[in-house]
C-alpha cells in the first residue's frame, strides 16, 4: 500500500494527497505535517520498517469537504484519492486512483450564490488572451484585451484589471509568466486570486484549438466568435484542458464558449468598481454594505449570479437596456404577478449547478430528484409568466423555458417515473429507483423479496418441525443468518443443523437450505445495487444530453428572478424607470444614493439634482465643507448611471441618462501601503489612467485630486487635470478643496460650480446635504474641526493663524487669479465642442436665466 501511495504521490508532487483508507482520508509524510498544522488535528506516525516512522494524520471521509476547503483556503492544492473497488472483494491492495484535484478555483462553495472562476491568462505578441470558467455552472468565456494599445504595460494592466474586476479565484498561467520577476510581482500585488504556474502543451495555438474542437465536437471554432482572436483561443483551450485534468471528467455540461469584448459594454475598471463599492466595500471588503447587497432580492442562486453579472457588465446598447427596463416595469406594475412569481421561485433548485455536478461525476440520486423538482417548478413559472403576459417581453427570452411537449418535458417525466421521492444523497445506497421503471430491476427485487420471505417464515416452520418453542432465526455480520437454540433444547436439534457458534446459554446453527437462500438474497441485493447504479448512470447521461436546454431554461428563470427582484426593490423604495437614450444629457431630479439611503433608514436622505451634458455644462466643480455631502453626491451620480445601464430602476424622482461608455473614478484616499505606493502616487497613477481612457462619452468622477502634496503642487495638478478633462469633453464631476478651481467657471467652456450648502446655527455650522449652484463661500475647515471635537483652545489658535495668513500672505486664491488664470487658461472658448451641446444652462430643471451665463474670457493684463 505504501508503494501504491508513493507512486500516486509522485504524480501529484505539488498537491497534498488525501489517500482514502476505509472510512478515513489519510495524509502521509510531509503532507501530513502540513495538513495537521492547518487542520489542527493530531499528527501520528506509523512504523514502516527498519525503525523508520512515517508521519500521518487523517480526517473522516464524511466530513472531508470542510477539511479540503480549509487546506485549499490555506493555499494548497488537494488531490483526492479514492478506493476504486470494494475492499471486501479486492484481492491484494485495493485499487486506488486520484479522482479529482481541488484547486482554489474549483473549490465548491456551499451556498452557490457566487460563481467560482478559474481563469487562464496568455500573453501573445499582439494582445492578451483571457478565458474564465466556472466548473460548477459550466460557464466558459473568453476575450482578448489590449489589441488596440501599443504600450505593453497597458495591455498587461488591462488583463490584470479584468481579472480583478471579475473577482477571479484562480489564475492559471504558463511558466514564463511566473518566471518573469516583473510580471510575477505585478500579479502578486494586484490579484487577490491564487496564481497557478502550469506547465502544459495546452499553451499553444494548436494544442488549444485541438482541445476546444475535441471538447465541443466541432470542426472549426467559427461558432464561438474567436477565430480572429488567437490569444483568446489559447486561453480558452488552456483553461478547459486544466479543468479536464483536475476534474478528471468529460465536463459535458460545459456546452459552449462565449466570447465577449469588454469594450462593448459600459466599462468600469477595477479601481472604480471598488471605489463605488459595487460588490464589496472598500474597507472591509465585505459584500455587506455594497450596492450588490442592497440590490439583491433574488430568490434563486442562479438569479443571484445573474444579478451580479448585470452589475459587473452594464450595457451601452439603448435598445437592450430598454428591453430590460420593460421587464422590470411589467413586474413592478403587477403586484400579484410579482408575488406569485417570487413565491414560485423561492426554493427552486439550481439547475445549472446540478448539471455541473452531473458533468463532473458528482451527481447523487437526490440531485436528480432536485432536477425533477426544477422541471416541475418550471411548469408553474411558465404558467404564471404567461398569465402575467410576460412572454412578450424580449429581455426575458421566455422561449427558453421550453414549450411542452419539449425534450425537457420528456426528461421530467422520466425522472418522475424513475427516482423515488426519498432519494438519498449517496449513489451507494439502493432503493431509490421506483418500482415499475425497469423490468430487470423489478425481477431482481422480486427474487430478493422471495428469499427474504422464505427466511422470515423459517422461524415458524422450524419451531413446528423441531418442537422447540424458543427457537429463533437471527442475523449477524460475521455468520449471516443463523438458527439459535437455547441450551435446554439442544437435545431436540435435528441432524441437518450444522453448529456454527456457541454462546453461554445457547448454540447457533445453520442449514444448507438456509445458506442457499441467504446467498440468493445477498446476490440479488448486490445485483440490485449494480442495476440501480446502471440506471442512475443512464439517467445522468439523459440529463447531460439535455444540458443546453436545461441551461437555457435555468438562465430564463434567472432573468425572471432578477427582473422580479429589481421590481420588488423599485416598488418598495420608490425608484423610477430612467429614460435612457443616446443623447448627451445626464439629468437626475431628486436623486438619492441607493446604499447610503438604505443604511440610514431612520434619517431622511436629502435628495439632490444633477444636470450634465457634453457641452455647455459638462464639468462641475463641487466645493463645500468636509462632511458636506460632496462624495456622496459624486458617487450617487455614478451609481445611478450604472444602475440605469444595467437595466434597473433608479432612486430618484425622475432621471434621463444619455448612455455612458465608461465610468472612471478617483475617489477617496486608498492608500496602497502593501505595494509601497503612497496616497499621492496612487492618486496620480489613477488620474493618469483616467486621462488616457476618458472619451467624450465617459463619466468621470474625481474626489479631491492633488491632495497628497504641497498646496501649490496639488492645486496646479488639479487645475491641469481639470483642463485636460474639459478638453476631452466628457461629463465630469470634481469635488475639491481648492477653492481656486471655482475660478474656472466662466473661463473654461462647459465648467460650472456647485456647492454643498451649510446653514449657520447656534452651535456652529449645520450640514444641509443640499448641492446647490455656485461656489461655496469658504471652506469651513475650522468649523468642521470644532464639530469633530478638536479642543476649543486649538480651534481658537487655528482661527488666529488663519487670520494672520490671510492678512499677510497673498492667498492661493489670489495667486490663481493673477498668475494661473493668465498663464494656464489658453483660448479655449474658441475650441470646438466635442459633441452636440445639450439644452444650455438648466440646473435641476430650473430655467437657465437664473444661472450666471459663462462670462467671456476676462482680459488679464
Ligand atoms: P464630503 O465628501 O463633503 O466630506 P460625504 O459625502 O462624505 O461628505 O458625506 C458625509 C456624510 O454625510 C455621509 O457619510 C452621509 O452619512 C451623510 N450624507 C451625505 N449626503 C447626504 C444626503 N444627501 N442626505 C443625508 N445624508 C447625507
Amino acid at each position: 500500500m505504501l508503494r501504491q501511495y508513493q507512486a500516486l504521490k509522485a504524480s501529484y508532487p505539488d498537491a497534498l494527497l488525501l489517500f482514502r483508507l476505509g472510512d478515513f482520508y489519510e495524509l502521509f509524510g510531509r503532507d501530513a505535517e502540513i495538513g495537521a498544522a492547518i487542520l489542527n488535528i493530531t499528527l501520528t506516525s506509523r512504523e514502516i520498517g527498519k525503525g523508520r516512522r512515517l508521519p500521518m494524520c487523517g480526517v473522516p471521509y464524511h466530513a472531508a469537504d470542510a477539511y479540503v476547503a480549509q487546506l485549499v483556503q490555506a493555499g494548497h492544492r488537494v488531490a483526492i484519492c479514492e478506493q476504486m473497488e470494494d475492499p471486501r472483494l479486492a484481492r491484494g491492495v485495493v485499487r486506488r486512483e486520484v479522482i479529482r484535484v481541488v484547486t482554489p478555483g474549483t473549490l465548491p462553495d456551499a451556498a452557490g450564490r457566487d460563481r467560482r472562476y478559474v481563469a487562464a491568462l496568455w500573453v501573445g505578441d499582439q494582445a492578451v488572451g483571457l478565458a474564465m470558467a466556472d466548473v460548477f455552472t459550466g460557464e466558459l468565456r473568453a476575450t482578448r484585451l489590449g489589441a488596440d494599445s501599443p504600450v505593453e504595460h497597458e495591455v498587461w494592466r488591462a488583463a490584470l484589471d479584468e481579472l480583478v474586476r471579475l473577482a477571479v479565484d484562480e489564475v492559471v498561467v504558463p511558466p514564463r509568466l511566473t518566471d518573469d520577476p516583473r510580471l510575477a510581482g505585478a500579479m502578486r500585488q494586484t490579484l487577490r486570486a491564487a496564481v497557478t504556474r502550469w506547465d502544459s502543451p495546452a499553451w499553444s495555438p494548436d494544442g488549444a484549438r485541438q482541445t476546444l474542437r475535441a471538447h465541443f465536437g466541432t470542426a472549426t471554432l467559427d461558432a464561438f466568435g474567436i477565430e480572429a482572436w488567437p490569444e483568446a483561443q489559447v486561453a480558452a483551450g488552456a483553461v478547459l484542458q486544466y479543468l479536464l485534468e483536475t476534474q478528471k471528467d468529460r465536463l459535458v455540461h460545459i456546452t459552449t464558449l462565449q466570447s465577449y469584448d469588454p469594450r462593448e459594454g459600459l466599462a468600469v475598471d477595477a479601481t472604480t468598481a471598488l471605489n463605488l463599492e459595487l460588490t464589496t466595500t472598500l474597507r472591509q471588503r465585505s459584500r455587506k454594505g455594497s450596492l450588490l447587497d442592497v440590490l439583491d432580492r433574488t430568490r434563486t442562486a442562479a438569479g443571484a449570479r445573474l444579478l451580479r453579472r448585470y452589475l459587473e457588465e452594464p450595457l451601452t446598447d439603448v435598445a437592450a437596456i430598454r428591453a430590460r427596463l420593460d421587464a422590470v416595469e411589467a413586474l413592478a406594475a403587477s403586484h400579484l404577478a410579482r408575488r406569485r412569481l417570487r413565491d414560485a421561485l423561492q426554493g427552486m433548485p439550481d439547475a445549472e449547478r446540478l448539471l455541473g455536478r452531473a458533468g463532473t461525476g458528482r451527481a447523487t440520486p437526490k440531485d436528480l430528484l432536485s432536477l425533477r423538482y426544477f422541471l416541475e417548478r418550471l411548469d408553474d413559472i411558465r404558467r404564471i409568466a404567461a398569465e402575467a403576459g410576460l412572454e412578450r417581453l424580449p429581455a426575458l427570452e421566455m422561449d427558453a423555458l421550453g414549450q411542452p411537449p419539449a425534450p425537457l418535458e420528456a426528461l421530467a417525466d422520466h425522472l418522475a417515473r424513475a427516482i423515488a421521492d426519498d432519494a438519498p444523497a449517496q449513489v451507494r445506497d439502493s432503493g431509490y429507483i421506483r418500482e415499475g421503471y425497469d423490468a430487470e430491476l423489478d425481477a431482481l427485487r422480486r427474487g430478493a423479496e422471495e428469499g427474504r420471505r422464505w427466511i422470515a417464515g423459517l422461524e415458524g416452520r422450524e419451531r413446528e418441525r423441531t418442537g422447540i418453542r424458543s427457537l429463533k432465526v437471527g442475523f449477524n455480520r460475521v455468520f449471516g443468518y443463523y438458527i439459535e437454540v437455547t441450551r435446554p433444547n439442544l437435545k431436540l436439534v435435528p441432524p441437518d443443523y450444522e453448529r456454527r457458534q456457541t454462546l453461554t446459554g445457547a448454540e447457533r446453527f445453520v442449514t444448507a437450505e438456509l445458506k442457499e437462500w441467504e446467498s440468493r438474497v445477498l446476490e440479488a441485493e448486490e445485483r440490485i445495487r449494480l442495476r440501480e447504479a446502471q440506471i442512475f448512470q443512464s439517467l445522468v447521461e439523459r440529463v447531460l444530453e439535455q444540458a443546453p436546454a436545461l441551461q437555457a431554461a435555468s438562465r430564463a428563470v434567472a432573468r425572471l428572478d432578477v427582473a422580479a427582484s429589481l421590481a420588488d426593490l423599485a416598488v418598495e423604495r420608490a425608484w423610477v424607470r430612467p429614460e435612457v437614450d443616446e443623447g448627451p444629457v445626464i439629468e437626475i431630479r431628486q436623486g438619492r444614493h441607493p446604499v447610503v439611503e438604505a443604511m440610514m433608514p431612520d434619517q431622511p436622505f436629502v435628495p439632490n439634482d444633477l444636470y450634465l451634458d457634453m457641452g455647455a455644462r459638462r464639468l462641475a466643480i463641487v466645493t463645500g465643507p468636509n462632511m458636506g455631502g460632496k462624495s456622496t453626491f459624486l458617487r450617487q451620480a455614478a451609481l445611478l448611471v450604472l444602475l440605469a445601464q444595467m437595466g434597473s430602476f433608479v432612486p430618484a424622482r425622475w432621471a434621463r441618462i444619455g448612455v455612458v461608455d465608461r465610468i472612471l473614478s478617483r475617489v477617496g484616499a486608498s492608500d496602497d501601503l502593501a505595494s509601497g505606493r503612497s496616497t499621492f502616487m496612487v492618486e496620480m497613477s489613477e488620474s493618469a489612467y483616467i486621462l488616457r481612457h476618458a472619451t467624450p462619452r465617459s463619466l468621470v468622477v474625481l474626489d479631491e485630486v492633488g491632495r497628497g502634496t504641497a498646496t501649490y503642487d496639488g492645486l496646479s495638478l488639479a487645475w491641469a487635470i481639470v483642463e485636460a478633462l474639459q478638453e476631452r469633453g466628457c461629463r465630469t464631476l470634481v469635488a475639491t478643496h481648492y477653492h481656486e478651481l471655482t475660478e474656472l467657471e466662466g473661463r473654461l467652456e462647459g465648467v460650472f460650480n456647485l456647492h454643498a450648502a451649510v446653514a449657520h446655527g447656534e452651535e456652529g455650522i449645520v450640514f444641509l446635504r443640499q448641492i446647490r449652484p455656485g461656489a461655496a463661500d469658504r471652506s469651513y475647515g475650522i468649523e468642521v474641526a470644532r464639530l469633530a471635537g478638536l479642543p476649543e483652545r486649538v480651534v481658537e489658535r487655528a482661527r488666529e493663524v488663519l487670520a494672520h495668513l490671510e492678512g499677510s500672505a497673498p492667498s492661493a486664491s489670489r495667486v490663481a487669479e493673477e498668475a494661473l488664470a493668465d498663464a494656464l487658461v489658453p483660448d479655449r472658448e474658441t475650441a470646438p465642442a466635442l459633441s452636440e451641446p445639450g439644452p444650455v444652462g438648466t440646473y435641476g430643471g430650473r430655467p437657465a436665466s437664473r444661472r450666471p451665463r459663462p462670462r467671456a474670457r476676462p482680459s488679464v493684463a
